[in-house]
């Protein structure tokens, strides 16, 4: 009998180690029904490109597993810089963004998770949120398919994306509107200074995220506790309940019907905790189904 798992697609950012296909497998070993990754090694500029193999062994796990596209939420490197004030980094970045497109479109997958840049001083945030998006448009002109979902930050150092208002920037000038989305980032949201320590403080936060971005955007999350306070903007995420966030917030996603159907995605510090992070949202989805 297959197991009730309502309308949630939970999971974790598992390794890719021993090749992409082996991804789908620790996502199944934790209890996901859903999954993020690194399609290449994320700390180095050029990969070898995907063998047929892997691609067709990726593919076929997938599908043996239950795991589909819209659930799986591959990680683009970190040292791309979508918004770099030097133009000879942006096309660096713009070309290796491109690669990890392409390298989702091969997979058969149709979500590519970014950090949307840094202005690193040198230019206004302005500019740099029209480098942003003006890389967007370039990757969707050179590959099809692939929705790019914008995260947002912490506001640390001279990351952009940590206010709601930069995203909505980058997604206005972003010409192929059906190829945008953001992926919401629990603790990312909070170090930026929005409230999620309770439900009220929740529904606050994300009206605000609807009115200056829109729901519709929300393709997926990444859930994670805080070990900085409220407005800290430094990223240091930690497990669910341990932090500064609390369960509250985990509470209120599992039990709200906006986030169903969207991978919600662990980047929590303890591995070993995941299949029990996982279980909680899942049992505090299905509660609220039967109430
Ligand atoms: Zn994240
Ligand atoms: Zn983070």
């Amino acid at each position: 009998m297959k197991k009730n798992v309502g309308n949630k697609y939970i999971g974790a950012h598992v390794s890719a180690a021993g090749g992409v296909d082996q991804a789908p497998m620790r996502a199944r070993d934790i209890g996901a029904n859903a999954f993020a990754l690194f399609t290449k090694n994320q700390r180095q500029w050029v990969a070898k490109p995907l063998e047929a193999k892997t691609i067709s062994a990726f593919k076929a796990n997938c599908k043996m597993l239950g795991f589909s596209a819209e659930h799986i939420l591959p990680h683009d490197s970190y040292l791309i810089n979508l918004g770099a004030p030097e133009q000879e980094k942006l096309e660096k970045s713009r070309a290796a963004f491109i690669d990890e497109m392409e390298r989702c479109n091969q997979l058969g997958l149709t979500l590519l998770n970014f950090h949307p840049g840094s202005h690193l001083k040198k230019i206004s945030e302005q500019e740099c949120l029209a480098k942003i998006a003006e890389s967007i448009n370039l990757a969707h002109q050179a590959v099809p398919n692939v929705i790019a979902v914008i995260e947002n930050t912490a506001g640390q150092g001279t990351n952009l994306g940590w206010r709601f208002e930069h995203i909505a920037e980058i997604i206005e000038q972003v010409e192929d509107k059906s190829r945008v989305g953001v992926c919401i980032d629990t603790c990312h949201t909070f170090v930026a200074g929005y409230d999620l320590r309770t439900f009220e403080a929740c529904e606050a936060t994300f009206a605000e995220f609807d009115r200056v971005v829109g729901m519709e955007y929300l393709k997926a999350m990444h859930i994670n506790d805080s070990k900085i306070e409220l407005g800290g903007k430094v990223d240091r995420h930690h497990a669910l309940g341990k932090g500064e966030i609390g369960w509250s917030c985990f509470e209120y996603i599992a039990q709200d019907a906006r986030f169903d159907g969207i991978p919600l995605i662990l980047e929590t510090i303890e591995p070993e905790l995941w299949p029990q992070e996982i279980e909680f949202i899942r049992s505090a989805h299905l509660q609220s189904l039967d109430n």
